[in-house]
């Protein structure tokens, strides 16, 4: 009993240095996007810093174990800790730090994100929870900026939220926008394929009402991108959606659609953490459903 009792903990702990060893190499790298707005990235996703004289307004907080290294990153732009941290949705790569940042800044989101964060683990500790929650949007008015966070229907999960920066010209699309490369689609999180296609058309759609010209967009994941890089990432999605909904007709199977020719095009769209085969899957699981 005590020699498995050991084993147990050596085991438990070579998997917490692992998990740690992971992030001791990570360097936060701040990027100035537009005004007092800026990007880090580091491991999970983008976070979105609004840093003025009002203060620091964050968006997502990556993993837990980044947090100090974040901060460190935050302190160096001069107006204080964050004050208020606004969640995109509720996958732990942006929400991980939650429980730290929120010891001192309050937490917005989605209620869904509250919900799921709430009900997936207790390892959520409270300080962790989103503690102003909304059904369609709200907005912050912050650093001389309008920032409205804006309810999407399901996509990537059923509680995102994209970010706009009215005045600096910037969005924050949260994972409605993997910049280069194949995005993560959450079925089992309420989201939706077509869901999501609808969500970055519309985006796009609106983007003459929502921005002016020149306009900056963080993506969740991959380097900050301009209105074209979108474009480019609206077409692939499009493109991928119609080429499996057209095999799904011709009776084609998942592994005739993987193997197709098709995919040689964007072979660089998926060296990311979706490959095309995991991309195929999720596009195919969602569309076999549905003739
Ligand atoms: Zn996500």
């Amino acid at each position: 009993m005590k020699i498995a009792l050991t084993t147990l903990l050596t085991v438990l702990l070579f998997n917490l240095a692992g998990a740690q060893g992971r992030f001791d190499t990570v360097d936060i790298k701040t990027t100035h996007v537009a005004g007092s707005v800026y990007m880090l990235e580091g491991a999970g996703g983008n976070i979105g810093v609004s840093a003025g004289a009002d203060g620091v307004l964050i968006i997502d907080s990556q993993f837990g174990p980044l947090t100090p290294k974040i901060e460190a990153a935050i302190a160096k732009l001069g107006k204080g800790k964050p004050r208020f941290l606004l969640n995109t949705h509720w996958h732990g790569d942006h929400t991980g730090g939650n429980e730290n940042f929120g010891k001192y800044a309050t937490i917005i989101a989605h209620e869904n994100v509250r919900t799921r964060l709430a009900a997936k683990s207790a390892k959520v500790v409270k300080a962790g929870l989103p503690v102003i929650t909304f059904q369609q949007g709200v907005t912050v008015h912050f650093n001389g900026d309008t920032i409205k966070m804006v309810k999407l229907p399901p996509g990537h999960t059923d509680g995102d939220c994209i970010i706009f920066f009215k005045q600096a010209n910037v969005i924050h699309m949260g994972d409605h926008f993997f910049a280069g490369r194949f995005p993560y689609i959450d079925l089992g999180s309420g989201g939706s394929v077509r869901g999501y296609l609808t969500n970055v058309e519309n985006t796009f759609a609106n983007l003459p009402v929502t921005s002016k010209p020149g306009v900056k967009i963080i993506p969740g994941h991959g380097t900050l991108g301009k209105k074209d890089d979108l474009e480019k990432f609206r077409d692939v999605i499009r493109a991928s959606v119609d080429f499996v909904e057209r095999a799904i007709r011709k009776g084609q199977s998942k592994e005739d659609i993987k193997a197709a020719a098709f995919w040689g095009q964007y072979k660089d769209w998926g060296t990311g953490f979706i490959n095309t085969g995991r991309w195929v899957d999720i596009v195919y699981n969602e569309l076999s459903q549905q003739k």
